[in-house]
């Protein structure tokens, strides 16, 4: 018995410390050691899942089952996170989402075969005599539907984030009424669950609610996804709280709670960002590319060399770098960080401009230029910077493309319409690294690329900032 209270005990420390984990990661310069708390909380959650699982009786056989899964779970984990790229992180943790919707779904169906599908059994008999019964008919179908809504909507997120099936949105007719159809008929299975518990319903929810997750996901697309990574964490969360739910774990309804208002926050502040309604985001289809979109004649591009490029940055006062998701692709942030340096030296201005979905995580760039050493106090984010793009001699957009799109706010009938974008074409020179003329995530053409003060620097963006760097 004391081992539970001491086990209990610690399930509120660690639940403490995911709390000062979440309160350290939202600076920079706390980030590491919010890390180390989040670590810190749970090791002290499965140490004292372990000694719950000893003190509650389990078998040699359970106890062994639950070290095996563990190694095994521990392996894939470290193995993953070592080889993961940067650029490989979202699709990482769309994966990861995934795992923990599946999770939810198997605590909901061993909570069926446990309880529902022995009424005679000795749970069942227990809820019952606490009078909980009905509540925990309604905790299994819902942690279900929110666990497998999660699971395929993560595979789907995954399959978009790494390019392994198209970002384009998928537009069945009446998506809306599918989507709004299948939660109506959600409720009313709900209902009827929670009256008579059989088998039938369960399975028709579980393919009901895998349905829904996948085209969820699949009708949302690719300017969307930032929006769609974070809800997919919200929904994680408040899956993971519904199996706290079922299995009686203080600490996985607390961690889910944090987690799914967390994400539901990082959701609302994306949004915001990109002038979305959130509604909007779920009803899908932005980033369907406009039917004129790729009839309209830009006219010519000019390009610029390296040589000339470092002419212009060294007579430069003042310079605005605004990386994109190619400088993340090029691993270019050290000779960016160089060239920086390089030109701060010279007395010369240099600042970054960084949009809030730059690059393909929230907060991807500022990891980056922090991993490059790059001091804070001159990273920006695109409020903090846009008003003085019109005061800046010349721009450096390395790898963005959708972030610096100024159809977004000039062009009411682009997919990318109303999306705030860093507005560089104020400046007086722009200079865009990219390797072609392709489009950005979105799969939307960039005027930015044809203004008469923009001139491009085709070719890796690393090598063309180390080509930069050598000539300055
Ligand atoms: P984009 O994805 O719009 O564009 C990146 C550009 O980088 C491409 O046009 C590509 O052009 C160029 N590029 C790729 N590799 C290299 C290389 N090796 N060297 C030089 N250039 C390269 O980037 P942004 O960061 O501007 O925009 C992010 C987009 O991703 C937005 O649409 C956002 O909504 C979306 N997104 C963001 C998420 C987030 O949380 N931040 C999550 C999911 C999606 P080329 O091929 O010609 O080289």
């Amino acid at each position: 018995m004391s081992a539970t209270i001491a086990a209990q005990a610690a399930y509120l420390v660690a639940a403490l410390l995911f709390i000062l984990a979440l309160a350290g990661l939202s600076k920079h310069e706390s980030a590491r050691l919010g890390n180390a708390f989040g670590m810190l909380g749970m090791g002290v959650a499965l140490v004292a899942t372990i000694v719950l699982a000893i003190d509650g009786d389990i078998s040699t056989a359970g106890l062994g089952l639950m070290a095996v899964a563990m190694l095994i779970g521990a392996l894939i984990g470290l193995q993953r996170a070592r080889g993961v790229e940067m650029t490989g992180m979202p699709e990482l943790i769309a994966l990861l989402h995934s795992f923990v919707g599946l999770a939810a779904v198997l605590v909901s169906w061993n909570g069926f075969l446990n309880v529902e599908h022995e009424p005679e059994g000795h749970e069942a008999k227990a809820l019952e005599a606490l009078g909980t019964l009905g509540i925990h008919h309604a905790e299994v179908f819902i942690g279900l539907f929110i666990g497998a809504v999660t699971f395929t909507g993560s595979v789907v997120a995954y399959l978009k984030l790494s390019a392994k099936i198209s970002s384009k949105p998928l537009v069945l007719p009446g998506k809306n009424a599918l989507n709004l159809g299948s939660l109506a008929l959600f409720v009313a299975l709900t209902v009827w669950f929670v009256i008579t518990p059989e088998l039938w319903l369960l399975i028709v929810v579980t393919a009901l609610a895998l349905a829904l997750g996948w085209h969820l996901v699949a009708s949302i697309g690719g300017g969307d996804m930032p929006v769609v990574v974070s809800m997919l964490n919200s929904y994680s969360g408040w899956a993971a709280a519904a199996s706290g739910f079922l299995l009686g774990n203080d600490l996985l309804i607390v961690t889910g709670a944090l987690v799914g208002s967390s994400g539901a926050y990082l959701s609302y502040i994306m949004c915001k960002a990109m002038n979305r309604s959130f509604l909007s985001v779920i009803a899908g289809g932005f980033g369907i590319e406009a039917p004129s979109g790729s009839d309209v004649d830009y006219g010519e591009h000019q390009e610029i060399t390296a040589q000339a490029a470092a002419e212009l940055l060294g007579a430069a006062r003042s310079v605005v770098i605004t990386p994109g998701y190619g400088m993340a692709v090029a691993q270019a942030q050290y000779p960016v960080a160089e060239l920086t340096s390089k030109l701060r030296a010279k007395g010369v201005d240099v600042r970054f401009g960084i949009h809030p979905v730059a690059g393909r995580l929230p907060g991807h760039m500022n990891v980056l230029l922090a991993e490059a050493k790059v001091p804070y106090d001159i990273v920006l984010e695109m409020d903090e910077i846009n008003e003085d793009f019109a005061d800046t001699d010349v721009v450096l957009v390395i790898g963005a493309n959708d972030t610096v799109n100024p159809a977004g706010a000039e062009d009411p009938s682009s997919p990318i319409a109303g999306m705030p974008v860093l507005t560089v074409w104020e400046a007086n020179k722009v200079i865009v690294f990219k390797r072609s003329m392709a489009s950005g995530y979105a799969g939307v053409q960039n005027p930015l690329f044809f203004r008469e003060n923009t001139a491009m620097l085709f070719g890796d963006a690393k090598a063309r900032v180390e080509d930069i760097v050598g000539a300055l």
